[in-house]
């Protein structure tokens, strides 16, 4: 069998970055940057695939899928560059013989809880599209879904997909190159999040506690297993990862800017992430979904079958920092007691606390004004109520009900000065609304003085 071909092409220096990254953070598009990628697309291509005619017939109807993970801006470095998604969209429009070429997601998290339309705007990817001559831009959290069966699921048989998703005759996967907090890394396979909605709790067609949300239900320990299940409803055709402008350290979303000015595509998006995270300082077998994809047959992850073109990995190669995804003992006065809890429930308290913490806000004055809080899931055999008396109390997830300790919190919630409840397994969607909940205190006590 032939190995995968994976090219890892540079752009060269980014003039915009100069802005774009700190200390400035402004994003600024320049043509020349545009051009760069959009030459380095075209080259990974010819690497990969000899010619574009190799992968979209004429008429066909192309789906590019980027990153849009958040709402959230260029600066932020969460979601892909607009300028790669100018320089994608364009690349596909003006050397294909497609029929349409379309832009489209469904944001998993944000101030907003995944808006389509408002992340687009936010993230300046509308905007980018539309420069780059993309036919539509669809909003997937507005398009009807379907239910498809996923017979050889390990952590879902079942799954809800946005039509247009499933309708497009070739499917460009565009995620972005960082870190992630629980998942090790976010590349081509993870950025399946987006091809189901996703819900707030408070809405309709869900149970009221989260436990059927699709794209953030299975977010525990299987959050692994649920990227793989969404990879094989339908592999992307060519997988091509923004790395201009990559992330380390408290990733996806609250983790520093890296400039690598690469991509990386292939046809096996395993092969690509494999390739993209061995860059970033990963060995292949550390990265569960990549490690598990590998296992089920759906792509190769061995370097050393993988048939490297463009620049030797080795040359390119930096060790990112890695996320840590523990919130306990990280920021004084948010106490975090988690004893028997999944990762589902700490990992999103902890980019929770990340997201407020990063989010101009004065740190202290807000411990002087709401005073200390106290986070609490799972199970607590050994927590003592008292920790929560007068005090700010989140009661994250649902599981604690069940457990033999769950007296233990129905009496913290007794002492607490004031108790908020985010239910839900998982409960994705706290990763920004304790945000919001924390912001709103700190907002409520300063309109108090
Ligand atoms: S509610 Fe319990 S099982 Fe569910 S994500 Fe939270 S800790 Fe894990």
């Amino acid at each position: 069998m032939d190995k995968p071909k994976v090219a890892i092409v540079k752009t060269g220096e980014m003039k915009g970055n100069a802005e774009f990254m700190p200390p400035i953070k402004k994003y600024r598009r320049y043509a020349e940057d545009v051009d760069a990628i959009e030459a380095a697309v075209a080259k990974a291509m010819e690497l990969t695939l000899g010619s574009v005619d190799n992968l979209i017939k004429p008429g066909q109807n192309v789906l590019i899928k980027p990153n849009l993970a958040f709402n959230a801006p260029p600066e932020s470095y969460a979601v892909v560059d607009p300028r790669t998604v100018e320089a994608v969209t364009r690349y596909f429009k003006q050397n294909s013989k497609a029929g349409r070429v379309v832009v489209g997601d469904n944001p998993s998290l944000g101030k907003h809880v995944g808006r389509a339309n408002i992340a687009f705007k936010t993230s300046g990817m509308e905007e980018a599209a539309r420069l780059g001559g993309a036919d539509e831009v669809i909003y997937f959290d507005e398009q009807p879904t379907v239910d498809v069966d996923v017979p050889t699921g390990k952590a879902f048989k079942k799954y809800k997909v946005f039509k247009p998703f499933l309708d497009a005759d070739v499917v460009i996967n565009l995620p972005k190159m960082k870190v992630h907090l629980a998942k090790t890394v976010t590349l081509g396979l993870a950025n399946w999040q987006g091809i189901g909605p996703n819900y707030h709790p408070s809405q309709d067609g869900i149970d009221g506690k989260g436990l059927h949300m699709w794209q953030q239900g299975q977010h525990r320990n299987d959050i692994n297993a649920k990227v793989v299940d969404e990879y094989r409803i339908r592999k992307a055709d060519w997988t091509i990862i923004d790395g201009v402008i990559a992330m380390e350290g408290q990733g996806p979303h609250a983790g520093e800017p890296v400039e690598m000015n690469m991509i990386v595509a292939g046809v096996d998006t395993v092969a690509v992430d494999a390739v993209a995270g061995w860059v970033m300082g990963f060995e292949t077998d550390e990265i569960s979904a990549i490690r598990m994809a590998y296992t089920e047959g759906l792509g190769e992850r061995r370097m050393d079958y993988i048939d490297h073109v463009g620049v030797d990995p080795a040359s390119v190669r930096r060790f990112f920092r890695r996320a840590n995804n523990d919130p306990v003992g990280m920021y004084a006065g948010l106490d975090v007691f988690t004893q028997q809890s999944c990762p589902g429930c700490y990992v999103n308290i902890r980019g929770a606390l990340d997201s407020f913490v990063i989010s101009g806000i004065d740190f202290n004055e807000f411990r002087n004004k709401v005073g200390d809080c106290v986070f609490v899931s799972g199970g607590l055999p050994d927590f003592d109520p008292e920790f929560a008396r007068g005090k700010t109390l989140f009661v994250i997830g649902d599981c604690w009900e069940y457990f033999p300790t769950s007296e233990n919190i129905r009496q913290a919630i007794e002492l607490a000065k004031e108790v908020i409840y985010r239910p839900g397994c998982t409960p994705v969607y706290i990763f920004s609304q304790i945000n919001g909940d924390l912001q709103g205190l700190y907002n409520q006590a300063m309109a108090g003085d």
